[in-house]
């Protein structure tokens, strides 16, 4: 399977990714989220024809995603600390 990752929000290309939940499964999947170590924004994982991509969150997506304290931390540190990945 192919998989051609950018960020969404950015362009960034995703050259990696990590869990961040204990017991989820170690690869990427369609409905994953992700949050980008260079913007710190959200988007989500789906499966086209070409594979996994990341886009942007449906609004009713956003309400679910704004509900997950854990997720938004995780966007907190990400924002925090993302500039010593920039370099
Ligand atoms: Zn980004």
């Amino acid at each position: 399977m192919t998989m051609d990752v950018s960020c969404p929000y950015c362009g960034l290309r995703l050259t990696g990714h990590a869990q961040a939940y204990a017991g989820a499964p170690p690869i990427p999947f369609a409905g994953a989220v992700s949050i980008c170590l260079y913007c710190a924004h959200i988007s989500l994982f789906d499966e086209g024809p070409l594979g996994l991509y990341l886009r942007f969150p449906t609004p009713e997506e956003w309400t679910e995603l704004r509900a997950d304290e854990a997720l938004l931390t995780a966007q907190a540190t990400v924002e925090k600390e993302r500039w010593r990945w920039q370099g």
